[in-house]
């Protein structure tokens, strides 16, 4: 049975204040509607200066506080940055790597989330690696092979054992804060090839059984997900939660979409 999972990607939106009572509608409305239903995962990514605030306010409930950057170094004289030791030590279990905004306005690389991936598995985060197709290359029929390549050379000397441990979020970069959603089957679709690759980087040639480790890799769909789009999405056979922007910002957004993966975690929990 895979998790179901929805996580919240703050941005850059927040100040210490408003993530305080963000946080605590979430804990109120979790507790309030969905005290008795199967829950998913549950994560918000708040900024960094907000990490300490929002771990205090959601301690002892059911949601988990992700990053949503971090550096691959343990420490060092790198102005700016917060190294994984620094998040495990004030309790941050998640941290997003690779968002596309990353990718775009700062210079990251298949390379650097390899570097990320690796340094979170090392001090027990668990990474929510992003993968995404720009319009451009969706147009231009490249979408499976540009998502292969991310896969491939982001888990460069990651083991299968490692690989087990990871969340992979498919954000079609034309879809995030567009307003504009990738089909539910689409989507599917993708998930389902994100996960193929991962299962085929893990088969060795000379092996005849192929690898199986991403049938229990959650793999989310994020761009654009409302309240009005999650049912359907939870919905499909390889979409395992979501990754969810603009509408995590405000708690009467973001948790019907709660409460949306929590259908589907029941299901999957009856069926196991
Ligand atoms: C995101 O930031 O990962 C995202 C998917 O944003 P939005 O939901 O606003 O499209």
């Amino acid at each position: 049975m895979r998790k179901t999972i929805i996580a919240g990607n703050w941005k850059m939106f927040k100040t210490v204040a408003e993530a305080r009572e963000l946080a605590k509608s979430l804990v109120d409305g979790v507790k309030a509607d969905l005290g008795g239903s199967a829950l998913p995962d549950i994560v918000v990514c708040p900024t960094f200066i907000c990490l300490p605030e929002v771990l205090t306010t959601v301690k002892g409930s059911p949601i988990a506080v992700g990053a949503q950057n971090m550096d691959y170094r343990d420490s060092g004289a790198f102005t700016g940055e917060i190294a994984p030791p620094m998040l495990t030590a004030v309790g941050v279990s998640y941290v997003i790597i690779g968002h596309s905004e990353r990718r775009q306005f700062f210079g990251e690389t298949n390379h650097t989330v390899n570097l990320k991936v690796k340094a979170a598995l090392k001090h027990g985060l668990t990474p929510i690696v992003c993968v995404g197709e720009a319009l451009g290359e969706r147009e231009e029929n490249l979408t499976d092979s540009v998502i292969k390549h991310q896969i491939s050379s982001g888990l460069v000397d990651i083991t299968e054992e490692e690989a087990a441990k990871l969340v992979v979020a498919y954000e079609p970069i034309w879809a995030i804060g567009t307003g504009k959603n990738c089909e539910a089957a689409e989507a599917n679709r993708v998930c389902k090839h994100i996960r193929d690759a991962i299962n085929e980087l893990y088969t060795h040639k000379d092996k005849k059984e192929s690898s199986r480790v991403a049938d229990m890799i959650p793999v989310l769909y994020g761009g654009s997900v409302k309240p009005s789009t999650i049912d359907e999405q939870m919905e499909q056979s390889d979409i395992d939660g979501a990754l969810v922007g603009g509408a995590s910002l405000k708690a009467e957004e973001f948790l019907p979409i709660i409460k949306g993966g929590a259908k589907r975690q029941k299901i999957s929990a009856s069926r196991a």
